[in-house]
């Protein structure tokens, strides 16, 4: 079974489901499929639309967007690594020392797990956390 988006000559969409490409056009041959809305029988396929995958409930735009989010964690990461200081899993008490003023301030990263990133958050230490993705 085929999905199809389909479009009267008034230019309303509707869906329809067919055995094939094949029996869509013979359907649509005998005037077999009408528009929902006002029963004109003159329908034509219309250019797809991006739809929810049923099977996973991804869009197909939402595949797209964790691609465009991976690039720009990408980028990010990047950015970070170039312009900051890695602290490793010590970032907890660099973070610390920094806001109470025991070493000069610096932009840093590591990592840290969740419990010492809450901590740092009750301090009221500002930390970030992104997704760290490994390359590829
Ligand atoms: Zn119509």
């Amino acid at each position: 079974m085929i999905l199809f988006e389909l479009r009267c000559a008034n230019d309303h969409h509707f869906e329809g489901w067919f055995r094939d490409n094949a029996g869509f056009d013979a359907q649509s041959a005998a005037g077999e499929i009408a528009c929902p809305l006002c029963g004109d029988t003159q329908v034509g396929k219309a250019i797809m639309a991006p739809r929810l995958n049923k099977a996973t409930g991804q869009s197909l735009d939402a595949q797209g967007a964790a691609q465009e989010m991976r690039r720009l964690l990408g980028d990010l990461r990047q950015k970070i690594e170039q312009h900051c200081e890695y602290v490793g899993g010590s970032f907890a008490d660099e973070a610390r020392k920094i806001h109470y003023g025991d070493v000069e301030a610096r932009p840093i990263y590591g990592e840290a797990s969740n419990e010492q990133a809450a901590e740092l958050e009750e301090e009221g230490i500002a930390v970030g956390r992104i997704p760290w993705l490994r390359e590829n």
